[in-house]
């Protein structure tokens, strides 16, 4: 027997009148009880608005922007219909973005031996990876990780974030180091011991990953060190490797799985004219360290390109860079890149924009490279070490996802939902796999999204905002709507910004060209987004975005009391700046 009900706001606390900003279900859409239908956004907090039962959904009474308290009818549900419906995919999940494939691939089937089965699989032990394993364990799930390399971590703790943060330390070292003579205390000029550099960064890799073995080990998270592919939508092969990198051994193993995550990452763009050479490398081949060239050409001016002409313009290169867009570092606000520019004039010896590499040819004396574009200088340049940083390319189509029913966009990715499904509602996919922005704390928290989910715990990946920093030198991080951004959209915004010349630590510190910007909605004042350009601006970001994931107004970030002196009280002066209350600049002239 099918019965209508009506489902209403439940207690909310204090709340009333309190708007409606999302709308997870449609007439027709069938949900499972405790299943997200819409939330609700108070001045302090969102909340969802669960189904009080299984059903499918009859008709909405009330649309985004309307304003609720309790007991205020939200939609009917035909309730008992629910219980009896099929168990199609995505009732599994309530997918608050739909579910992005309706048709899945015909899968496979597999009926031959298995050598372990396991609760949940993830496939990939980088920072995605390894953080859905151990929260997988750490929910009881019996867990295993495959994973090809020797080592765990992935892209980010073997051959990306943690690496090049070790070099760029040094880099920024050296770099200080040689302004300090301006203030009476000069130092010799460095020199640098590559092989000695290289161990030091090895060291540190080799602490992480060997950390991260330990931690699986105590969660007796079950390592298969192998290449994987799917062969059913419950069964993956895995080709065994052995040695230093991802030589196959011969050896097979299956594994059968209950519940699996998708973590194989991304590997560099390759463009289609370079020829293979030593001399020319990606950023897994420039973090080798093998030379310090006289002349470098970087490829792509973005952060993983300019962070690698930081650290080999400390140790000695001159560098080059052609972009084929119209700005170095694509994303952040122009204000701060051009603060970034005149830091760095002195590092450069080309920056080429809206120009191509259209020709490289490899002699015994040096790389010679064509370009084509509006800054492209006439004659062919010679380099002794190029690097081509012109971005990364998803796992997606290495897996045998179609094995398994799961898509795969034409580009590699794995559409999933808000909860992290592909469109076989038990795998799940996360990382740079799933799609932009390709960063390890994104990857994280898709991570713990995807156990928890399989585990059965009510979980949505529903950040507002993902932080980017460039940890160049100096760092350029942002966050939220940018000014670019704003204006594209139409959104009403307004901007404060706090010139580190006026911050007495800046002044201290030799920093005073850096800033601080907040961005306001015009309408609420709360903050919407910021930048910050200046030594430790990543490590200062976070608390930007904090106040943006809370919903804080400029009077929440400027009565919060910074301590000084101290760069990030310019957080809260940015705000003082926005109320027109900031008594560290001159007062602001009445008009
Ligand atoms: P990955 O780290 O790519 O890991 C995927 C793992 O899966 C790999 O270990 C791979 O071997 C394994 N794998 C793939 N296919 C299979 C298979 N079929 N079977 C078994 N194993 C498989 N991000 C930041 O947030 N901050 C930074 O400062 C930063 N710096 C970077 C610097 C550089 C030079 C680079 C290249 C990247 C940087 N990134 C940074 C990006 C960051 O490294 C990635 O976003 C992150 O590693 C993605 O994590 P993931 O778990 O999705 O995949």
């Amino acid at each position: 027997m099918s019965q209508i009900i009506e489902v209403k706001v439940p207690d909310i606390g204090d709340f009333k009148d309190v708007p409606v900003i999302e709308i997870a279900v449609k007439p027709g859409d069938t949900v499972q009880a405790e299943d997200a239908l819409l939330t609700l956004e108070s001045d302090k907090a969102t909340m969802d608005v669960p189904s009080p039962a299984a059903g499918v959904v009859k008709e909405l009474k009330v649309k985004v922007g309307d304003r609720v308290g309790e007991g205020v009818v939200v939609l009917t549900l035909e309730a008992a219909a629910a219980a009896e419906a099929p168990k199609a995919a995505p009732a599994a999940s309530p997918a608050l973005t739909p579910s992005p494939a309706a048709a899945p691939l015909p899968a496979g089937s597999y009926t031959g031996a298995v050598d372990i089965e396991c609760e949940m699989l993830v496939i990939g032990a980088g920072p995605g990876g390894y953080s859905a394993a151990f929260r997988s364990a750490d929910l009881g799930m019996k867990t295993v990780m495959i994973e090809r390399y020797p080592s765990l971590g992935g892209v980010c703790l073997n051959v990306g974030c943690i690496p090049s943060k070790a070099l760029l330390h040094v880099a920024n070292v050296i770099e200080e180091a040689s302004h300090f003579a301006d203030v009476g205390v000069a130092f010799d000029k460095p020199t640098v011991d590559l092989n000695r550099l290289r161990a030091h960064k090895e060291k540190v890799v080799g602490k992480l990953t060997g950390g991260l073995a330990g931690m699986a080990k105590s969660r007796k998270v079950e390592i298969v060190r192998g290449y994987g592919v799917f062969i059913d939508p419950h069964h993956v092969e895995v080709s065994l490797t052995t040695g230093s990198g991802s030589e196959l051994s011969g050896e097979k193993k299956v594994i059968r799985f209950e519940k699996a995550i998708i973590a194989a990452g991304s590997q560099s763009v390759k463009l289609p004219f370079l020829p293979e050479d030593p001399r020319i490398v990606d950023s897994t081949g420039a973090l080798e360290l093998r030379q310090v060239p006289k002349r470098m050409l970087v490829i792509g001016g973005g952060i993983i390109g300019l962070e690698m002409a930081t650290v080999y313009s400390a140790l000695g290169a001159r560098i080059d860079v052609v972009e084929m867009g119209d700005t170095l570092m694509a994303g952040a606000d122009r204000d701060a890149v051009k603060i970034w520019e005149k830091q760095n004039l002195h590092r450069f010896d080309k920056v080429m924009l809206k120009t191509r590499t259209v020709g490289v040819t490899c002699r015994p004396d040096g790389i010679l490279v064509k370009f084509e574009g509006e800054a492209g200088p006439i004659d062919d340049q010679k380099y002794d070490l190029v690097l081509s940083a012109v971005g990364r390319s998803p796992n997606g189509k290495k897996i045998g996802a179609e094995k398994a029913g799961v898509t795969v966009t034409d580009r590699g990715f794995i559409p999933v939902d808000k909860q992290q499904r592909t469109n076989v509602a038990h795998i799940f996919g996360i990382g740079d796999i799933v799609g932009q922005p390709m960063l390890a704390h994104k990857g994280v928290h898709e991570a713990h999204v995807a156990a928890e989910v399989a585990a059965g715990i009510k979980s949505y990946f529903d950040a507002t905002i993902i932080p980017s920093v460039a940890y160049t030198e100096p760092e350029v991080a942002w966050v939220g709507v940018t000014e670019a951004q704003a204006k594209g959209s139409g959104q009403r915004i307004n901007i404060a910004k706090f010139p580190w010349a006026a911050s007495g630590r800046a002044i201290a510190n030799g920093c005073d060209y850096g800033f601080t910007k907040l961005i306001f909605d015009d309408e609420t004042h709360r903050v919407v987004g910021g930048c910050i350009v200046g030594p430790n601006a990543g490590d200062m970001i976070g608390e930007i975005s904090l106040a943006i994931e809370m919903g804080c107004d400029a009077v929440d970030i400027g009565k919060t009391i910074h301590p000084h002196p101290t760069l990030g009280e310019s957080i809260g002066m940015t705000a003082e700046v926005f109320e027109g209350i900031c008594t560290d600049l001159p007062p602001i002239r009445k008009k």
